[in-house]
């Protein structure tokens, strides 16, 4: 079983590892702390004390916040509930005409304004661009990972979380509010 440093695995982040070792990193089984030491690595890189449970993405986080499992960047920007797509709680910006558009892409790469939005969702709190999405007019923000994260926990880490829940997409129970 390969051990690699927690400072390999801090430049293999930050792209700064050599690639023979990077290579050697990928051809070796992954050694079992290697979630524990990544997670690690992202708690030391944030101001905030609230236990990071699972990485999202490079800015988002579901972290363990009194009693709740919520989305957090590493601004500080809370998102709420990670069970409802964070998306609905961020400032979007969209591109819809063919002038918006070409901003962005060239020429023929261009998708068709008629059809496509390009929709860019920024933190409220620090104002990084946290996702871009190219999808067809009117569909809803793509929910693009909701983990199972008791069960991660529980058969992957074999370590169950104290609080485990209900694991369901609570998006839609959102959506309908703003009819009201
Ligand atoms: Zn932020």
């Amino acid at each position: 079983m390969a051990e690699f440093l927690k400072a390999d695995i801090e430049k293999l982040m930050d792209g700064v590892l050599p690639w023979p070792s990077v290579q050697d990193m990928l051809k070796s089984p992954k050694d079992l702390d290697r979630f524990d030491k990544y997670v690690e690595i992202q708690q030391s890189r944030v101001a905030w004390d609230e236990k990071i449970l699972l990485p999202l993405t490079p800015a988002l986080f579901i972290v363990a916040s009194d009693g709740e499992r919520i989305v957090k960047c590493r601004c500080g920007h809370e998102f709420g509930d990670y069970r409802i797509n964070w998306k609905l709680f961020s400032l979007i910006h969209v591109r819809d005409d063919a002038k918006s558009i070409a901003e962005i892409y060239r020429g023929r790469e261009a998708p068709d304004a008629g059809w496509t939005q390009v929709r860019e969702y920024i933190c409220p709190g620090c104002g990084s661009q946290l996702e871009v999405e190219a999808v067809p007019r009117g569909c809803p923000p793509d929910f693009e990972f909701l983990p199972d994260l008791d069960t991660f926990y529980r058969e992957w880490l074999g370590r169950p979380l104290p609080d485990e829940g209900e694991f369901v997409d609570k998006t839609l129970d959102v959506i309908t509010t703003w009819d009201e």
